[in-house]
């Protein structure tokens, strides 16, 4: 059992800590046959908005197209900017690109890893219509600072909530305290479905009443189209699922947090950059990730030790192709590039067993060692 490799995210192994329950919920939702817009996602949306503490939740068939509706419902296209971190996953920028706007790449804070508040006041122009922070890794970004900006340039704040279920900042949760908030239920994510589905949640009526037609081909009622809209709902069977899941989500992020604790413990000291979790916001670990100097190296070495890893992420967004057709260099985000040079994620998951983060931890140590004892010039030279 012990031989088996570490694995970075473990999904099999939270299935069958709720595998009866999942399994009910998913046989009471066919013997109904409600199979879209019926009583679960109704329940789940409810329970959902709840959790997060935002007055509305609306269900809809993935994180990306919940960034790009929010943006639709904001009213958000050709000729607009918005504002996205380097440092994230491509979605994010391609969610703006997707509408038809420019997305405007800015460079992150090095301590959070997440948007630069200092950095997007002067990226502002007359075109600028969104701010989108991402709250990456788990860890919220400084929505405090950039709603302050954005309240001065009258411009929406949609956060990017897809990895960060159950964060807090300043005792309120990711998902609240933006003009929307966008979650992803991508299988991998913290509060994950078992296929595709996502959510944006608001304390607007007007927003969430959009987003609600938005979703369902603008219907008001059947066949009766009274805006353009397109097919991106939530189903039934996911939200059934997502229900059973959002009983354990405050559990399994405590899980996780432990496990962080404990791997900060028995890192500290050894050549690397652990994760820093600032004062007032509550990290839930999407990714534990370090920032390590010779990554692929480490990478490799950590496979033949039988520890899995991964990278998140390898490249910025503005040096993706698509956005260098836009005309950014490298150079040009230094922080987001020193990051995605060195990042590497360790396994994290909810039911990761001591014995297996003892396994991650002397892994990485021993590695490291050896490296510091190499790279050590030699006595009387
Ligand atoms: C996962 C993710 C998305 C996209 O979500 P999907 O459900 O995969 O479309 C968007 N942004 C971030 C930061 C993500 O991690």
């Amino acid at each position: 059992m012990t031989d088996l490799p570490v694995p970075l995210v473990d999904l099999r192994a939270q299935f069958q800590v709720i595998r009866d329950e999942v399994l009910h919920a998913i046989a009471v939702a066919l013997d109904s046959m409600r199979l879209t817009l019926g009583p679960n996602v109704q329940a789940f949306e409810e329970e959902f908005a709840a959790y997060c503490g935002a007055r509305y939740c609306v269900g809809v068939g993935s994180g990306t197209d919940a960034l790009s509706l929010a943006l639709w419902a904001c009213g958000v296209g050709a000729g607009d900017e918005v504002i996205v971190p380097a440092h994230t996953f491509i979605a994010t920028a391609a969610a703006v690109s997707l509408v038809g706007a420019r997305p405007v790449i800015v460079d992150i804070e090095a301590a959070s890893r997440c948007l630069d508040p200092e950095l997007v006041e002067a990226a502002i122009t007359e075109r600028t219509r969104a701010i989108i922070p991402v709250h990456i890794h788990g860890q919220m970004a400084d929505l405090d600072a950039i709603l302050v900006i954005a309240r001065r340039h009258d411009v929406v704040v949609i956060e990017d909530a897809a990895q960060a279920h159950g964060a807090e900042l300043r005792g309120r949760r990711a998902g609240s305290i933006g003009d929307l908030g966008c979650f992803s239920f991508y299988c991998s994510k913290n509060l994950g479905a078992y296929g595709e589905a996502g959510a944006i949640t608001t304390s607007d009526e007007s927003l969430a009443e959009r987003l609600r037609l938005l979703r369902n081909h603008g219907s008001a009622a059947q066949y009766e189209h009274v805006r353009l809209g397109t097919n991106s709902r939530l189903d039934e069977i996911q939200a059934a699922v997502l229900r059973v899941k959002l009983r354990h989500l405050d559990s399994w992020n405590a899980a996780r947090r432990e496990h962080a604790a404990s791997l900060n413990r028995l890192l500290a000291g050894r050549g690397l950059e652990l994760p820093l979790e600032a004062p007032e916001r509550k990290h839930v670990y999407h990714h534990y990730a370090v920032l390590a100097s010779e990554r692929d190296m480490l990478r490799e070495a950590l496979q033949d030790a039988g520890v899995q890893s991964g990278v998140h992420y390898s490249k910025p967004v503005h040096l993706q192709p698509p956005y260098r057709e836009l005309g950014y260099q490298p150079g040009d985000r230094p922080v987001a590039e020193r990051v995605t040079a060195r990042v590497l994620s360790l396994p994290m998951y909810a039911e990761l067993r001591e014995d297996q983060i003892r396994r991650v931890a002397a892994a990485v140590t021993g590695l490291m060692q050896t490296k510091v004892r190499a790279s050590q010039p030699r006595r009387g030279r």
